[in-house]
């Protein structure tokens, strides 16, 4: 397999943090810092900071995502974000399937799935998140468990489309934790996930496809994790919030 095949893509998922003007001051610290970057870079930012962070990265090399959207184009529901709405303002990208949505908001792989097809029918680029809990780990579950994850999600994918997919592979017990998967461990599951894809749709699909690890990722250990052959990038939580440290992650992944 051939990791140049594919690009690299450093995504930060800023979760429920900043507001606008928080969000401008973060960029523009991180803006000039990655802008010289030898992968793709995005900010996944709170839906109020979307505008906020579209100006201040206007004319950047980064892009910017939301993290979530609704699988309808429009209509009665309450508090959710269409993804037409995302691309008429200038997103590019949106997470769906984060763990913390399917742990605290009831998101199924059912739910999932539809909302990859309504971001992918509105032309985004979709970050797709699977990840086993500690328990599935422990019971040998792990790969099956995201294989089951892979296949829902895609369920009506294109393989035209998977260009614009990328697939995050988060163990539930290292996002947040402080507790990394070991670089073995990513690589494996990274791994997993590609032979899926393979198999759902063909090698040479798989060899050009994007998947990223996230869970505690940082400065310190991104490049042993981002060394692995399957791994083609990552998805920051906690240190996407602290410019220097993004940007160490972004250097790692340019080198790779
Ligand atoms: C995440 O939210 O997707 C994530 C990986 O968080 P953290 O890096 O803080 O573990």
């Amino acid at each position: 397999m051939n990791k140049q095949l594919r690009k690299a893509v450093i995504a930060g998922n800023w979760k429920m943090n900043k507001n606008p003007e928080e969000t401008k001051t973060l960029l523009n610290e991180v803006l000039p810092l990655v802008k010289d970057a030898d992968c793709e870079v995005v900010a996944c930012v709170p839906f109020i900071d979307l505008m906020a962070a579209l100006d201040a990265a206007k004319g950047s090399n980064v892009k910017i995502g939301a993290q979530n959207c609704h699988w309808e184009k429009n209509g009665a529901f309450t508090g959710e974000i269409a993804a037409p709405m995302l691309t008429a303002v200038g997103v590019t990208h949106v997470i769906i399937g984060h763990s913390e949505r399917r742990t605290y908001f009831g998101e199924t792989d059912e739910t999932v799935n539809k909302r990859v097809r309504a971001a992918l029918d509105a032309g985004l680029t979709v970050i797709l998140c699977v990840g086993e809990a500690l328990e599935q780990r422990e019971q040998g579950i792990t790969e099956e468990l995201v294989a089951l994850q892979t296949k829902i999600a895609l369920q009506g994918v294109k393989e035209y489309e998977l260009s614009r997919v990328i697939i995050a592979y988060e163990p539930i017990w290292a996002i947040g934790t402080g507790r990394t998967a070991t670089s073995e461990q990513a690589g494996e599951v990274c791994g997993a996930i590609r032979g899926v894809i393979a198999r759902l749709y063909n090698q040479k699909a798989a060899d050009a496809f994007t998947i990223q690890y996230g869970g505690s990722m940082n400065a310190k250990n991104a490049a042993e994790l981002l060394a692995q052959p399957d791994v083609d990038g990552g998805l920051i939580g906690g240190a996407s919030l602290k410019a220097a440290d993004f940007a160490e992650i972004v250097r790692a992944a340019s080198q790779g």
